[in-house]
Formats: C-alpha cells, structure tokens, sequence
C-alpha cells in the first residue's frame, strides 16, 4: 500500500519558545520529518522565537543538532540543509518591546500564519495581547497553546478568557500530544468504521474498562513544577480524560471538530464524582542511587502524588454499572500507556467448570509498541479435549499496511499539519478543558481538606497496594503494566 502524503498549504509558522525542550526534542524534529515525507510545502516557513540572542546560524545549528538526536529516521546532510534554508530566528521578548517588528516584516500576505506558544503558561497572555497590539495576527491566524492549561477551573477560565480577547475559538489550538497518536485515531476508526463493535459498546456487554499511563521515569528536572501539580492534575485532567472521552462517547453525527467535541463534553458531564474510597495516591519510594519523590522534588512534607488510581462511573443509559479504572504514576515497572475494553464473560460456559474463565478484551495500546489487540479465546490446540486459551488477535496489521505503518507521522507532527490545515478535530475546546477541570478541582479539593498522604511505592513496581485492592474488591484485576 502506498502512503498518501497531501502537501499543506505554504505558511509562517513561528515558535515562542523555539529553544527550548519541547521545540528542540519535539517539534523541530517532526517538522523535519514532515519536510522529509513530502508534506512541507517549499515555501514554508519556520521562525524560532525566543528570549536568546542567537543569529540565524546559530539556531540552525541548535535545530540541526536536535535533528540528529531527535529526528529519527534515516536522512542525508542535504536533506538537513534544505529543511534548514526554511529555518530563521529571532530573539524575542514576550513581555517587552524586543523583535516584535523584526517578526511582523517576516510575515507574508496570502500564507497560513501560525504561532506555537512553546513557552511558560504564564506568557500565553503576554503573546496573544503583543501579537494583537503589534497587528501580527490577523483574522484567520492560529495559535498553538501548550498544556498545563491552568491548574484548576478559575485559572483555566482566566486562561480561557485572556485568549479570547485577540483570538476566537476557531483559531486556538489547545494541544494534547495524546490525541495525535496514530493508534487513538484507530480506536475512532474500529469503533465507528465497523459494524461489529458498537452494538456490544455499552454496560450490557462491558464489564469495565481500564486505562493506564505508566511512566518509568521520576520527575527528573521538572521537580519544582511537577510538585505544584500532580499525576491528577498532569496526566488525569488532560491525557486520561480524553482517552475515555474517545472511548466512551456516543457517535458523532460526522468526524467533525464541533460534532467530536460535543460528543466528548457530554462523556466529562456525565462523570460521576469520586468517592474517597475509589481514589488511592501514592508517592514512589527510592531505589538505588535513585532519590525518592520527596528528595526529587527537594520538598520533605510533599503531599504531591506521583501515582494516582480511581474508580468512576459515567451516569448515562451507555454506560451506567460499568466502572472505569484509571491510573498513572512515575517510576513504575514498565512505560507503557494502554486502555483495555474488558468484555462480560459469556452468560453459560457450555465448556463446563474446567475450561475456566474467559473474557474478551480489546487493548489498545498507545506506547510501546503502538496498536490495537482483541483478546479471544479459542480452543487450545491438540488432543486432550476441549482446553480453552485466549489468545491476542492484532487488529492493526500493521503487516498489511507495511512501510506505511512505519512512517506514519508521529502525534506533534500530526498535530501541527492538523494546525496548518485548519482542522480542530483532535483539539481540545475551551469548554472541555473548563469541564475536565470542574471534575477534577473536587476531587483535588477533598484530599487537601482530608489533609490526605500519598501512600509509598517501590520504584518499579505497579504502584501501591491499594491500587491493585481498588479492583480486587470488585473481583477484578490490573492488566500487568509490561
Ligand atoms: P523551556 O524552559 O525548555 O523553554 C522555554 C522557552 O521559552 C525558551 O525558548 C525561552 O527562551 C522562552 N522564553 C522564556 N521567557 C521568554 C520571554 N519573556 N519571551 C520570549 N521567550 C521566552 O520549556 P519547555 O519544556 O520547552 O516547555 C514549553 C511549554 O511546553 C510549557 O508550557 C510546558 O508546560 C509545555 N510542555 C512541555 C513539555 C516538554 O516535554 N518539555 C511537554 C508538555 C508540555
């Protein structure tokens, strides 16, 4: 099968933050990698833009050093060079007068302007008033802003509203990387391209669904952030709730931005808040030279947790007596982010009592090793009657799909191609980031008033007792993170 590569239109795009961690180990490479496929238009072009004095050639060698640590894929010099003829910088303050100028004579009429806000949350404002001010943006320009969006729904309302000042919805980008990987634009492609699926998609046939992001790494050198916020407020308020909106939301009437969005906000309202017994947190313990989360994030009284697992309930006709399972934490055994879709076991095992217990699952696994598995079980094979196994049926076929699977953009990439189109699809609304948060502030709110303690776990492992009682309670259990 050959890969369809539809060039975008040519633009401008210009990155705040443009030497910083996420522009070097993120998007410059997958602009390259875009520029490699054939998707790059080439009269595109990229401005990096940021607090540095730099020239020009300066910050092409930042980008052409990040290419070769972070582009992957097999390329020549030439290739580099030419991506790089695109490349330009420029030192630019947020929040003083320094290159506005310079970057509004780099933009030209008739191409699509985009801006990336890879820098602090606390300069989204001060970019968005001096691109106005400075009569940069114009009516169809987009901006791209980074998660954390807030910390809680004031400030996320507050966020909300300053961008709205200079840019209407249409033309903010809310990004979250999750909703780019190839394998959740599968799971919408299974769920609602095949007949088989959706008639068994509800508490009927359902028995519950977990969804875990595993993480090995600590906090590493983002302690002092990491510490004001949280697994619940990191990961859960953004990653993990819009992977149970794509799971649990009823059909769109099209694969449309609005039509998507609408029909994930109503999954968020229709949550039920958390119990404080379905919600266990944890702090991971040390392990060899490793440091604990406390030393980590320098801060012995932390109540931060690095792990968080709960139990909710989506009070609607699809979905009301099928719990969802979520969790997250750093330092476990395995990095590994998957959802698994557990199926009730057959009403009457015709098999009788030896053949044992079995239940379809269909796992879809967002790293490593990206794709989509359906547990069934068949009859093991050789003599000795009737033995049933369950075995793993891969539904990607990534086989059959052949180098196509292997140069499928990665999720930031994607994204920012999704960006220059136009298309808002895999983004998150205004309103949707403000629900998540109406869910989650509560459930922050308790355990402060609680005065609530993370409970230790060992680096390495799959976080703390608790969590995996969590389920035993309902006669269920974790899938192994590996
Ligand atoms: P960073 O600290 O590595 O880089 C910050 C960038 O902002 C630098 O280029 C710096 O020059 C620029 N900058 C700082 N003050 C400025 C000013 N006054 N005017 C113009 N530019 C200024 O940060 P990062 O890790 O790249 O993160 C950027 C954003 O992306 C943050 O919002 C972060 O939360 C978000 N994010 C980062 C990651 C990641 O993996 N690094 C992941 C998800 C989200």
């Amino acid at each position: 099968m050959v890969s369809r590569v539809i060039p975008v239109d040519p633009f401008d795009l210009t990155i705040f933050g443009g030497t910083g961690d996420l522009a070097t180990r993120k998007i410059l490479p997958g602009l390259f990698r875009r520029h490699l496929s054939g998707q790059m238009p080439h009269e595109a072009q990229i401005i990096g833009a940021a607090r540095s004095e730099l020239s020009d050639e300066e910050y092409r060698d930042i980008v052409r050093a990040a290419i070769a640590e972070f582009g992957a894929i097999d390329h020549s010099d030439s290739d580099v060079d030419e991506f790089l003829s695109r490349v330009s910088y420029l030192h630019v303050d947020a929040k003083g007068s320094a290159g506005w100028a310079a970057l509004k004579s780099k933009m030209r009429d008739g191409y699509v302007r985009a801006f990336y806000f890879s820098v602090a949350p606390a300069l989204f404002g001060d970019l968005a008033e001096r691109l106005h001010e400075h009569d940069i943006a114009q009516r169809d320009s987009r901006i791209v802003v980074e998660k954390p969006f807030g910390k809680d729904l004031e400030t996320a309302r507050a966020l909300n509203a300053t961008l709205a000042k200079h840019f209407r919805e249409d033309q903010i980008y809310r990004i979250d990387h999750y909703l780019g990987k190839e394998t959740v634009q599968n799971l919408m492609a299974v769920r609602f391209g095949n007949m088989l699926f959706e008639p068994l998609w509800n508490a009927q046939f359902i028995d519950h669904i977990q969804i875990t992001v595993a993480e090995t790494v600590g906090v590493g050198g983002r302690g002092g952030y990491y510490d004001q916020s949280g697994a619940m407020r990191d990961m859960v308020q953004n990653h993990l709730m819009q992977l149970l909106c794509l799971i649990a939301m009823e059909p769109p009437s099209k694969f449309d931005p609005d039509a998507v969005r609408d029909e994930k906000l109503k999954v968020i309202r229709a949550l039920d808040p958390v119990e404080p017994h379905h919600l266990v947190r944890g702090q991971y313990s040390a392990d060899g030279e490793q440091p604990d989360y406390r030393s980590a994030v320098d801060n012995p009284r932390s109540r931060t947790e690095s792990f968080v697992a709960l139990k909710t309930h989506i009070s609607n006709w699809r979905w009301a007596g099928t719990p969802f399972y979520l969790r997250t934490g750093k330092r476990m055994r395995a990095r590994s982010s998957e959802i698994a879709v557990v199926f009730k076991e057959t009403p009457h095992s015709i098999f009788g009592p030896d053949a044992g217990s079995h239940r379809n699952a269909l796992v879809i696994r967002l790293q490593p090793d990206e794709g989509i598995t359906l547990d069934v079980t068949i009859k093991e094979p050789g003599p000795g009657g009737m033995r049933l196994v369950d075995v793993p049926l891969d539904m990607t076929f990534a086989e059959a799909l052949g180098p196509d699977a292997e140069t499928a953009p990665e999720a930031y990439e994607r994204l920012i191609m999704d960006v220059i189109r136009g298309n808002q699809t895999l983004f998150m609304r205004g309103d949707e980031v403000e629900a998540a948060w109406s869910w989650t502030d509560p459930i922050i709110q308790g355990w402060e008033a609680r005065n609530d303690v993370p409970k230790p776990y060992d680096s390495g492992s799959s976080g703390p007792e608790d969590a995996l009682m969590l389920l035993h309670r309902d006669g269920r259990k974790w899938r192994e993170i590996r």
